[in-house]
């Protein structure tokens, strides 16, 4: 096995052991490839990877074109996502996980082209109001479900966010639960919502202990970015 291909293992068994450890379903696995090249993404994907994390629409669309030679590959948006590019988003992946406004649900569903299967969406949810973030507040979360569950090329997953970096776990950890607890409270009107996407490579465990079903993870599967 190249050193990828036994990280991506190594992975997967962590996830695993931790997932069972806390008598928690493991969850699935993104593999955050921002900044890393198509090479990198290939010798991943050859080790049973399917899905993959993009933040920029335009640096995904060049490995895209690069790795059309992959069938069954999965491609999520997680990066900030501006209007003028709901266009080009909308085409080139299945997943946009950063949907935190009206005007951006709107634009996803004019241009999800009709013969697709829908677009899967994730809300992103500023857990900790910070003003830099993207992300919409607790509040205006169950609004934008509601708009996107209207749209038939649209599907509602679920929820993403990301808390403050604080170096003090246990305040990430509160912020998980009350992803959580959002996301409990919205699954009740939406029994799709399937997804709640919270984790990374530092904080992965955490977030599986508060009930994470999918960790986005790039540096501890990839290495270090550029
Ligand atoms: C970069 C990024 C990740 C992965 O971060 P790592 O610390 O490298 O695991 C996850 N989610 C989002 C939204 C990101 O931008």
């Amino acid at each position: 096995m190249s050193s990828i291909e036994q990280r991506h293992h190594d992975l997967l068994a962590d996830l695993q052991a931790t997932a069972s450890r806390l008598g928690r379903s493991a969850p699935r696995l993104l593999a955050v490839s921002k900044r890393q090249p198509a090479a990198a993404i290939a010798a991943v994907h050859a080790a049973g990877q399917r899905a993959f994390g993009e933040n920029y629409v335009q640096e995904a669309m060049v490995k895209q074109a690069e790795l059309a030679r992959l069938d069954d590959i999965e491609w999520h948006l997680i990066g900030h996502l501006q209007t003028n590019k709901a266009r080009e988003a909308a085409r080139h992946f299945d997943w946009v996980q950063s949907v935190d406004r009206l005007r951006l649900v709107e634009a996803l569903a004019r241009e999800r082209a009709t013969g697709l299967p829908p677009l899967n969406l994730l809300v992103q949810v500023n857990v900790d109001d910070e003003n830099s973030k993207s992300g919409c507040s607790v509040d205006e979360a169950g609004d934008l479900c509601v708009a996107i569950a209207r749209h038939p090329n649209l599907a509602l997953r679920g929820l993403m966010a990301i808390p403050a970096p604080h170096p003090d776990f246990e305040l990430r950890r509160q912020a998980f639960r009350r992803t959580r607890e959002l996301f409990d409270r919205l699954q009740a009107d939406h029994p799709g919502m399937d997804t709640l996407s919270l984790g990374m490579s530092e904080d992965a465990g955490l977030a599986i202990a508060e009930g994470s079903t999918m960790v986005r993870i790039g540096t501890a599967l990839f290495g270090k970015r550029d």
